[in-house]
């Protein structure tokens, strides 16, 4: 099984996640439920993800538009 790191972290995650569990669950809720649809919005969800850890924004801080 492949794994990747986390996003934030840096330790390994399952396929198919953005962040590891501890992380992800870290993230407002509203976000998380954005996150987990997979729709035609989905990468740039993703991207805004990146964006703001990149910016070093908290994971309690994290908005996405849904
Ligand atoms: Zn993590």
């Amino acid at each position: 099984m492949t794994t990747l790191p986390c996003l934030s972290c840096r330790r390994p995650r399952r396929t198919g996640q953005y962040l590891c569990r501890a992380c992800w669950f870290k993230i407002p809720g509203p976000s998380r439920s954005a996150l987990n649809l997979r729709d035609s919005r989905a990468m740039a969800r993703l991207r805004e993800l990146h964006t703001q850890l990149t910016a070093g924004v908290p994971l309690t801080e994290i908005q996405v538009t849904p």
